[in-house]
């Protein structure tokens, strides 16, 4: 199916950011046709940047690719359910579907926690369709943070 393997893209780049010891997580954006049009990993260490999560970084990279602050049309794909900061920035980008991995009881804003997209204040709701491939994302994130032990 096409989710899954788009979600693939983002688990491979949530492994990468694993591999530059960064929180294993990856976002990927695709255009209404199928393309994609943006890939990223955490960078939050490298950048030492707080706000460079994968999704910040996805749809930067998507907005300078279209040349627009608008990704209406289009759908984001990442490996842990976004955080109240990344679900705000999707909310202004107009993404139209979301599609996320592992539930974060921790850091969510989406399904838990700030429920951005709850608010009346949201300007935007996108479609969400979350758990897909969650076991994999999970997995990763799992073994990451137990290294760290
Ligand atoms: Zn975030």
């Amino acid at each position: 199916m096409e989710f899954r393997s788009f979600m693939e893209l983002a688990l491979e780049e949530a492994r990468a950011a694993g591999a530059r010891d960064e929180v294993p997580v990856g976002a990927v954006v695709v255009a209404p046709g199928g393309d994609v049009v943006a890939r990223a990993g955490n960078r939050t260490r490298e950048l030492r940047d707080p706000t460079a999560h994968a999704e910040m970084l996805a749809i930067r990279a998507a907005c300078a690719a279209l040349g627009s602050e608008r990704l209406g049309g289009h759908s984001l794909y990442v490996t842990l359910e976004p955080c109240a900061m990344c679900a705000a920035a999707i909310a202004a980008a107009r993404i139209e579907r979301l599609y996320y991995a592992a539930s974060d009881p921790k850091s969510g804003g989406v399904a838990q926690g700030a429920r951005v997209f709850s608010h009346a204040q949201s300007h935007h709701v996108p479609q969400i369709y979350d758990g897909i491939a969650a076991s994999e994302a999970e997995a990763l994130l799992r073994d990451f943070f137990a290294a760290k032990r």
